[in-house]
């Protein structure tokens, strides 16, 4: 088989890599979009909740979602593209003793022009039935929501393929190698190996990232976590409306999904790798804080097959890496792009990070958000970790 050459070669279909692949090939690059799954989205943009919020503590992680949405319309007005995102909002209640900090982060996030409100205490039982023991109140943001996580794929693929872009599903990278002009990289489909030459790299292998920059022998600090989903029973029409709702004091969250809800609790002792199935004995860690916020969840059942397990893409700081690869920055060689890491936030910020990988692919650096704050070199300052991460 020849060996065939594209500029771009955008190594994971998920949100994020189908979003660079669309946006490269919108700027008339020659891409291919690659995943070693037979279809989109199989890794874990298909396990994700869908939330979009921009209640971040970080200015560039708000200003991420902050485009997302803005992207979002885009692809609805300018291409007729409905990715099922739905302005559901996003209440987080905030105990007494980050009370006064948090309300600085609002006034941050109103300043980069998000959308968030102040509820005191007394007011959040208009709003759901809750124990209010020991919270201060709540922001909300009425512009936070979620989205469809397959339509969004499918969507991004569909506008990369009508660019241009050829998209080889069923194709795992097993090699990668550097000349002094391209990247030669091997694929398998099981039986046949094939090779494809690329000028650029997009590494957008989600949990998988550190593996390909393994491949290519770059570092790349990501690593996967456990987390998963909980489903409830059926629940009465009071709880059909919710919101996502996280207690931040215990990192509880729960929103209505039709006649049901979703909820959860990241496990703090959960350790990085490639841990697999569903981590029961977590259940009661999870449901302990919840009945005690929402005491009427004592009553609702958990449905336990609809209930699901999945990888976050963790770096140290839970911030994304955005940004060419150190080792490959500046030199005349083929370029290598990250654009991974997200930390749980890969869905709702993977449409911001299409537009900037391709500003970057074009150009040195990213225009419509700063990435400095995404770029490799930045885990040796421990100042930067992202707060509002559950
Ligand atoms: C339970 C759960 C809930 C979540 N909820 C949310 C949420 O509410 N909002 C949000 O924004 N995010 C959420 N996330 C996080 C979100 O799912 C991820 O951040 C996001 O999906 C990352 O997208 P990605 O495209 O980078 O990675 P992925 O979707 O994992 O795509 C990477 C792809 O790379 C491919 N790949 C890997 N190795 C190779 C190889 N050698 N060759 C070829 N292909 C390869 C994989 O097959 C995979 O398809 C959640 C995650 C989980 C697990």
């Amino acid at each position: 088989m020849g060996t065939r050459h594209v500029h771009a070669l955008v190594i994971g279909c998920g949100a994020v890599g189908s979003a660079c692949a669309f946006r490269l090939a919108e700027r008339g690059l020659s891409v291919m979009l690659l995943d070693r799954a037979p279809a989109p989205a199989a890794g874990s943009s298909s396990k994700s909740a869908g939330g979009i919020r921009a209640q971040f503590s970080s200015a560039a992680n708000v200003a991420m979602s902050l485009l997302s949405l803005e992207c979002i319309d885009h692809l609805s007005q300018e291409y007729g593209e409905d990715v099922g995102y739905r302005a559901i909002g996003y209440l987080l209640l905030i105990p007494e003793e980050h009370w006064d900090d948090h309300l600085h982060t609002v006034e941050k996030q109103r300043k980069l022009g998000a959308q968030v409100e102040v509820i005191q205490s007394d007011r959040l039982q208009d709003l759901v039935s809750l124990e209010t023991n020991g919270l201060a109140g709540a922001s909300f943001g009425p512009a936070d929501g979620i989205l469809d996580p397959h339509w969004l794929v499918s969507a991004q693929v569909r506008l990369a393929r009508r660019h241009g872009a050829s998209i080889m599903l069923g194709q795992s990278v097993t090699e990668i190698s550097r000349s002094e002009t391209h990247w030669q990289v091997s694929t398998q489909d099981g039986t046949t190996t094939s090779r494809v030459t690329a000028d650029l790299i997009v590494n957008a292998a989600g949990p998988w990232a550190g593996q390909i920059g393994d491949l290519a022998g770059l570092s790349v600090p990501v690593s996967p976590k456990r987390t998963m989903i909980l489903l409830s029973d059926e629940v009465g029409e009071k709880q059909r409306q919710l919101p996502m709702i996280i207690d931040t004091s215990s990192g509880f969250y729960l929103r209505s999904e039709g006649h049901k809800l979703l909820f959860g609790r990241s496990n703090p002792n959960q350790s990085l790798g490639f841990h697999s199935g569903m981590d029961w004995p977590w259940l009661e860690h999870v449901l302990q804080p919840g009945v005690e916020r929402f005491p009427w969840l004592a009553d609702v059942g958990v449905d336990t097959r609809g209930s699901w397990w999945g990888y976050y893409e963790m770096t140290p700081d839970s911030s994304p890496i955005i940004g060419e690869h150190p080792d490959t920055l500046g030199d005349k060689g083929p370029r290598w792009i990250d654009a991974c890491g997200f930390s749980g936030h890969g869905v709702m910020h993977s449409l911001a990070t299409g537009l900037l990988v391709a500003e970057i692919a074009e150009g040195d650096t990213s225009r419509s958000v700063d990435t400095t704050p995404f770029r490799h070199g930045r885990f040796e300052q421990r100042n930067n970790r992202e707060l509002n991460v559950y």
